[in-house]
């Protein structure tokens, strides 16, 4: 009988686990020779534990599938076992329980990368049939508590920020500081917008707002917009997940094995949508995913997306998709149906972070 110490397993904390809670004490480990009486595990039951959790997220095929991964290569990724003889007897233990197969994870969307490549490559429409895909990442998101409400009640503010130089400044108004029309986006792809569509990006804070609209070496002023929410919204935050601990693969408890892939689909999109944008063609093709995705939550009720931002450490970003329509000046439009938010003019001109 072979027995594991909880230290042969130390770089997975979920297998570490499973040894203290089911192991018993015991002098010997097979594997490391280090005598201490600490809680060892038969390898049998930890195989055991191994195979039940690769059942759960794979399907296992015994005739070969165009794409597919090998028992060696699972074992190698999530068994990352420091003593190459354990990891060899585990192998062979799982070979003798289901023998030569080739194995295919079940999640359609497990990791951010995924979701992009299926989206680029295979479908861009959703009446297709394959639009399950954004089926499954709307109820991830709902499962995981991302969708909220914003009330005009919590007074939370978002501001907009126009940069200007010293001899050439901006009319302030609507028009310019507040979102896009579409003729403006007429060229424009962004992470959320594809050409021709308006959508409204803003910041929770000034300093936010301001460090997102300044480059390296571009010295000079900037105006503020401030807006107020007059109706509830409805909105998915991306920010609530983020700190976040990724579960193990193999973590004891069904639910956190289950909440592991959520939280590597949804920490994927929120790294997305806050990594600085580069403007050199490729955003057409890069932006398709956050895009897609975009236009899917917002025909289901969805307003806005917050994310962190990735110029100010904990300062948050909204995109909105809102234009210029669902925002009024004064207060004798407010009560419109579509209008959901109130332009506050700022008269102050503000200095622009230097070199960041
Ligand atoms: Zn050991």
């Amino acid at each position: 009988m072979s027995l594991v110490c909880e230290k042969c397993v130390e770089s997975d904390p979920g297998l570490q686990k499973f040894i203290v809670t089911r192991g018993q004490f015991s002098n010997n480990c097979s594997y490391c020779n280090i005598k201490s009486n600490s809680k060892k595990i038969e390898l049998a039951l930890l195989t055991n534990h191994v195979l039940n959790c690769l059942k759960e997220s794979y399907q296992i095929k015994e005739s070969k599938p165009e794409k597919y991964e090998t028992l060696s290569s699972f074992l190698e990724k999530y068994f990352p076992s420091q003593e190459k003889n354990l990891l060899q007897d585990t192998e062979s233990l799982i070979r003798k329980e289901i023998g030569e197969v080739y194995l295919i994870e079940k999640m359609l969307i497990n990791t951010w990368d995924n979701f992009s490549n299926y989206t680029k490559t295979e479908t861009r429409f959703f009446f297709s049939p394959k639009a399950k895909i954004l089926e499954e990442a709307m109820k991830i998101i709902k499962n995981n508590n991302l969708i909220q409400k914003i009330k005009p009640i919590d007074k939370k503010r978002i501001y907009r920020a126009r940069a200007f130089t010293e001899g050439n400044r901006i009319v302030y108004d609507l028009r310019r500081m507040g979102p896009p029309e579409p003729e403006d986006t007429i060229n424009i792809s962004n992470r959320m917008s594809p050409p021709g569509v308006p959508v409204f990006y803003a910041s929770f804070d000034k300093e936010t707002v301001l460090s997102e609209i300044s480059r390296k070496g571009r010295e000079g002023c900037a105006y503020i917009s401030e807006f107020h929410f007059l109706k509830e919204i409805t909105i998915i935050d991306l920010t609530l997940s983020i700190d976040e601990s990724l579960p193990s693969f193999f973590d004891i408890d069904k639910t956190k094995r289950e909440k592991r892939s959520d939280l590597i689909f949804i920490q994927g999109l929120s790294a997305k949508l806050s990594e600085p944008i580069d403007k050199d063609g490729r955003e057409h093709t890069d932006y398709v995913p956050t895009q897609i995705l975009a236009e899917y939550t917002k025909n289901k009720g969805i307003h806005g997306i917050i994310y962190e931002s990735s110029r100010n450490l904990k300062g948050k970003n909204i995109a909105l998709f809102f234009s210029q329509k669902n925002i009024c000046v004064d207060k004798k439009n407010s009560i419109k149906p579509n209008i959901y938010l109130k332009f506050i003019k700022d008269n102050r001109t503000y200095s622009l972070p230097y070199g960041l």
